[in-house]
This record gives structure tokens, sequence and C-alpha cells, in this order.
């Protein structure tokens, strides 16, 4: 055994926590979508870490700055502030609608502090007894309790002991429901402008305009979980760009580190004012090493070059996927938006999307699912036609084993 092949998949099960179920393979370096295994079998990569990557591996503008960074100053806390922090701030100002940025450290976290923020506006301006949370069916907004809790599958949160209250749960896309149930209780409504885990389910255009117009009039604040669409996954540099409305608050990370841990909380400086020195806070929260990695994400994706590349790679892979349904017929409907593409399943694939999973594994593909009935698609969001043709080659050779 070489030093490189000292750790191995079995070992996994021995000193780590078993909440998950990683594949056989383990990854050790990574270049654009390409990745190499252990045995330096290479794979291209379709899943971007779960619509992180989004500039592929080892992208040469966050080698840049996270080396130079790491030449400089790793970490100093909220005592203070610094340089990488102020600039990435002023930059996710400068490309949303917002004007206050608080930093954290994942998509978690970032919907924590947005809950937070909601709840202790709620409280300041209204009084105590607004404080109801509206979320939706399958949605998700991380593992925190709190946050697991506002998440619409309650697999998730169940089993933990008592939740954190007034969480209210509607399906998505059903105006009249949210326009029956919604009260000058609410506080706030948060959602994904797009499920992503929940299967990759677009909002309709009827539903965004009314979750904007009945906040509005109960008084409610709008909470956009940007976590997965955000930072120029859907074509847009945030997902509400598309949609013609604009949330209260967005939660944004995952894309927004490209690799590195960070997730910030977005809002309005007349929302921003109810969190007053010490009302909440984080060690690491905007960490120079994370914010530098960030703010050279950001440069690149805020590129119009950049936004309109996501489009063409958009046709690009929904042409590919339907010359494959065309071979194989597997998929009842190819939907999402950009580079956040689900394919959904067909009545006699039902259940088999781990399946497919599975097969382009072994051909050298990474894809992802979205539940049982979705595969789902979140490449990098510069990834090459070479690598998405390779992939969609891969992907074919895969289903055809299944068949
Ligand atoms: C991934 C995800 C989260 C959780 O992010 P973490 O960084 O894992 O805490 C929250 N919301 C959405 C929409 C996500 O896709």
């Amino acid at each position: 055994m070489t030093a490189k092949h000292e750790v191995n998949r079995a070992q996994f099960d021995e000193v780590m926590v078993p909440c998950y179920n990683p594949m056989e393979i383990i990854p050790v370096r990574g270049e654009g979508s390409r990745i190499w295994d252990q045995q330096d079998k290479e794979y291209i990569d379709f899943a971007g870490g779960i619509a992180v990557s989004c500039l592929g591996h080892c992208h040469p503008a966050m080698v840049k700055a996270l080396t130079e960074q790491g030449n400089k100053l790793w970490h100093l806390s909220n005592v203070m502030t610094n340089e990488p922090a102020l600039r990435l701030a002023k930059k996710l100002t400068e490309v949303s609608f917002a004007e206050k940025v608080f930093f954290a450290n994942s998509g978690a976290e970032a919907n924590e502090a947005a809950l937070k923020l909601a709840r202790r506006w709620a409280a300041d301006v209204h009084g105590e007894e607004k404080s109801e949370i509206i979320a939706f069916k399958q949605g998700f907004h991380g593992r925190t309790f709190f946050t697991v809790t506002v998440g619409g599958q309650a697999a998730y949160s169940d089993g933990f002991g008592p939740k954190p209250g007034d969480v209210t749960h509607l399906p998505y896309n059903d105006v009249d429901a949210l326009a029956a149930h919604i009260s000058d209780k609410t506080c706030a409504i948060m959602m994904e402008p797009l499920q992503g885990e929940g299967g990759i389910v677009s909002p309709t255009p009827e539903f965004v305009q009314a979750v904007r117009e009945l906040c509005d009039k109960h008084n409610a604040l709008l909470i956009f979980d940007e976590v997965q669409t955000g930072n120029g996954r859907t074509g847009e540099f945030y997902a509400y760009q598309g949609l013609g409305i604009t949330p209260d608050i967005l939660s944004t990370a995952k894309s927004l580190g490209g690799g590195f841990p960070i997730g910030a909380m977005l809002t309005t400086t007349e929302l921003a004012q109810h969190m007053k020195v010490g009302t909440h806070g984080s060690t690491y929260g905007g960490n120079p090493l994370a914010c530098a990695v960030a703010e050279a994400v950001v440069d690149v994706i805020a590129q119009p070059e950049t936004l309109a590349g996501v489009k063409q790679r958009e046709a690009l892979f929904r042409q590919g996927l339907e010359t494959i349904n065309a071979k194989y017929g597997l998929f009842e409907e190819i939907r999402g938006k950009g580079l956040l593409i689900g394919a959904a399943l067909n009545e006699q694939w039902q259940g088999r999307a781990r399946d497919v999973l599975v097969a382009a594994g072994k051909e050298g593909l990474m894809v992802l699912v979205a539940g049982a009935n979705v595969v789902r698609f979140t490449p990098s969001l510069v990834i090459t036609e070479d690598e998405i043709n390779q992939g969609l080659a891969r992907l074919d050779k895969a289903i055809s084993t299944l068949v």
C-alpha cells in the first residue's frame, strides 16, 4: 500500500458517525469538471458537489484567491472586521437587492439567521403573537433544528423531541391554500424559488406573484432560500431576478464559496437594524479565507458571459437528455432552470433514480438524485461543451445497461 491508499471506504464505517452512506470510490483530485479516484479512474462531474462547485474543481481564480489570502491572514473572529469580508459584502449588495449582509458558514446557518431575523423583526414591530412561519411541503432548508423543522419533510425533523413552534407547511404552488391560511399572525414565508431537494419543482408565475402580494397584505416577510438556486445556477445571479418579485430576506451558500464553506443572509437596512449588537453571531462567519474565495467566485459568476453561458449549457443538457430519452424512453419530463436540471422518471421507471446514479458511476459519471424518481444535474456553471458531450455519452451507456 502506498501512502495515498492508506485510507479506504471500509474505514468510514469504523470511524464516522453513520448518518451518510458514501459511494465506494474515494476521489483524490479534480480539475474543471473531471475527478479522479484513488485508482486513478476518471469521472465527469455533473453533480458539482450538490450545486456547490460552480466553477468546477480547482478553478485558477479560486486557487489564486485562496493561496494569496492563505499567505496573509486566516482568521480574526468578529471582534474585528476584515478586508475580504467587506469587499464580498459590498459585491453581494451590488448583484442583488440587498443593502446588508450577515456571513455564516453554511446554508442552514444562513437560513437560521433569516428565520431569527424575521421573528425578531415581528416581535419588535408587531408584537410576540406575530410568529407564524409558513413554509412548503417538500421544501428543504438545512439541518439545524429550526431550519429542518421549517423544511417540508417531517421524516427529517421527527424523532428529536419537541420542535421549534408555530411552523406551518402548505403545498407548494397552491395559491388557494396559501390565501386561505395566511393571516396577520404570519411572520414570514420561507420558500425556495425552485425546490431542489424536493424534486426540481419550479414555482408557477401565479404562485410567486401571490406569495409576494399576500406577504405585503399581511405584513409578513418573504424569505427566499437561494442556497441551491443562487450564484448563477438558474442563469440569473439570484433566481428571484428571473421571477419578477423581490424577497425581503435571501439566504445563499453552496455555490457562493464554490467549494469553500460559506453562507450569507442578505437583507435590507430597515430589517437588518433589528439584529442589534449581541442578537446573533458566528465565530467563523465572515472568515477572511472563505470571503476571499467567495469574492473570486462572485467576480466570475457576475460576468454577463458566465450567466449567458449557463443558459447555453442548459440547452445542451436538455438536447442531450431528450436524445437519450428518444432512445430509451425513461423520462417523463426534463425540468428545472439553468444548470439545476431534473430528469423525472416516467411510470415504468418509478423508484429507479438511484439505479441510474449507480450505473452512471460505473461508467465514470457523477450525477445526483432528488428523491427516488428524479435524476438531478447540478454541474459546474463553466463546464465545457466537450465535458458535457462526454458526460452525456457516459450517461447513455449507463442507461443502456439498465434497460
Ligand atoms: C443545501 C441546502 C440547504 C442547506 O445548506 P447546508 O450548507 O447543507 O447547511 C438549505 N437550503 C437549500 C435550498 C439547500 O439546497
